[in-house]
């Protein structure tokens, strides 16, 4: 199911400083694992060392826990219950209902939630909850801080620290939009809202250790210029993208040097979109992050040996790298583009969507990625056959359906995919068991799903975003099948890293 990728990159340009530092930086991510573990699970050493199978522990490690993060949450030891969609950040027996009608404590993305004696829900800030391993975190930030050559970096590092020990971490975020110069990044803290199933409200610790890539960096460069312009062209009615998006927005490459936490656990991320802050989003955009050594791993270990089998004899010569490249950094490219407030008084897309929230922006980048690859093409801004850039896509969601529906990514890809079987964009050859692209049917098929998507979120409808998770979010048998004989082939589904000081030789 997984297969093995060592995370390595050239660290032969950074000063003894620099090695130092990133080695401090790695130990703060084995930190923020430990407490992934505790929010996810719990006590991650009492699961491992009951389980005598080397294998079957390799695989715990992999999922943080009992159940298979690529099967739906199935449990794969016996004696568990399905993973709870509370994980550790909830009672239990927490009803939603109930987390509905708690004061704004409970529902606050740094607490965690326990009962107290009269069974009532009590809110427990992170940086209180988790006291001991938070400061040990912040007293090492504070020591690489101490080693950063690069001001901003410095800056971003010591605001990071005291972020930690007060879950207040705007101006950090600030300091993290900030940076331009530096050549080396690290992402850490409680970030991603995916592990908190029962609202997506909780945020969940990891860490990446980065290096960038400043040769591919420049290449990606002129995009983020392009923003504005790219969301007048968004094809939605104009008070679906009245908000600006931030021109301060840099899209840069990297290689990753250490996952740690929720990012590696299961399916791995091949780039990031941060911060998720919506007042920091405003005033300062994003930055988008490629992850470049990760999406070479996943292409030539997952997506080329997948297309062989499922993709059309004729077309697979459209599935490239390039476009592989491309069409992921313009999915980040499109989290910036349409609304963050609803049309209607609704308050936040991602407060009204509740649970949907985050497959529905997720399901939105992906097709609003590939208009823009079009839009990009025909103005002559982008280089490439648009066939190979449908073809990888396509490609790509059968490389991310085999998810599951446990993962946003996983559901959003589900409904792009039946979106194109309805309007005939992609087709099955039942003979062979392949799918082609029809090119003449995707450039509408693309434009009908971006503009429906856009609408659902600017009107904050979430009743009939659930009817359509409903009545399309189920896996037809014959993809069922056709995945089915990937993993009878052995095709992976993902990668899981050797990583860590003695493989960078630190
Ligand atoms: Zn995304």
């Amino acid at each position: 199911m997984y297969t093995e990728v060592t995370l390595k990159t050239d660290l032969s340009h950074l000063s003894d400083k620099q090695r130092k530092m990133v080695g401090i930086m790695i130990e703060v991510a084995e930190i923020m694992d430990g407490l992934f573990w505790r929010q996810s699970y719990g006590d991650k050493d009492a699961l491992l060392s009951k389980i005598k199978d080397p294998d079957t522990r390799r695989f715990a490690e992999l999922n943080y826990g009992p159940w298979d993060r690529l099967n739906n949450n199935e449990p794969f030891i016996s004696g568990y219950n399905a993973k709870p969609d509370v994980a550790q950040f909830y009672p239990e027996d927490m009803t939603k209902e109930e987390l509905a009608s708690a004061p704004a404590a409970i529902r606050d993305q740094y607490t965690m939630v326990t009962r107290d004696a009269d069974g009532k829900l009590k809110a427990i800030p992170y940086h209180v909850y988790f006291k001991d391993e938070i400061e040990k975190a912040a007293k090492k930030l504070e020591e690489a801080a101490g080693l950063a050559e690069d001001a901003g970096l410095k800056n971003y590092l010591t605001k990071r620290a005291k972020a930690l020990r007060t879950d207040e971490y705007f101006e950090s975020d600030l300091a993290w939009m900030d940076m331009k110069s530096n050549k080396i990044d690290l992402v850490v803290g409680p970030i991603e809202h995916y592990e908190d199933k029962v609202a997506n409200y909780k945020t969940a610790f990891e860490a990446y250790v980065l290096i960038k890539d400043t040769a591919w960096s420049k290449r990606l460069e002129k995009y983020a210029a392009m923003l504005p312009e790219l969301q007048a062209g968004i094809p939605v009615d104009a008070a679906y993208k009245k908000e600006k998006p931030g021109t301060d927005s840099d899209l840069n490459a990297y290689d990753v040097i250490y996952y740690a936490g929720d990012c590696n656990a299961g399916s791995k991320t091949i780039a990031i979109n941060l911060p998720n802050d919506e007042k920091v989003q405003l005033q300062k955009g994003t930055r988008r992050l490629q992850l470049k050594n990760a999406m070479r791993a996943k292409f030539d270990k997952i997506l080329v040996p997948l297309s062989d089998m499922l993709i059309d004899e004729s077309q697979r010569k459209h599935i490239t790298f390039d476009a592989f490249f491309a069409n992921t950094m313009f999915h980040e490219v499109a989290h910036g583009l349409g609304i963050k407030n609803t049309i209607n008084g609704k308050g936040l897309v991602k407060t009204a969507l509740k649970e949907k929230s985050s497959p529905i922006e997720e399901g939105k980048a992906d097709i609003l990625g590939l208009y823009m690859i079009g839009e990009l093409l025909k103005k002559g801004e982008l280089d490439g056959n648009i066939r190979d850039y449908y073809v990888t896509f396509v490609a790509g969601i059968f490389r991310s359906v085999r998810f599951g529906a446990a993962s946003a990514h996983g559901q959003a890809n589900m409904l792009r995919f039946q979106a194109f079987v309805d309007s005939g964009a992609i087709v099955r050859d039942t003979e062979k068991g392949t799918w082609r692209v029809d090119f003449d049917k995707m450039p509408a098929a693309v434009e009908a799903l971006s503009a429906k998507i856009l609408k659902l979120q600017g009107d904050g409808d979430y009743d009939a975003v659930k009817a359509w998770f409903k009545a399309k979010g189920e896996m037809p048998q014959t993809l069922k099948d056709d995945l089915n004989r990937l993993a009878k082939a052995g095709i992976p589904r993902d990668i899981y890293f050797k990583q860590g000081r003695e493989v960078l030789g630190l």
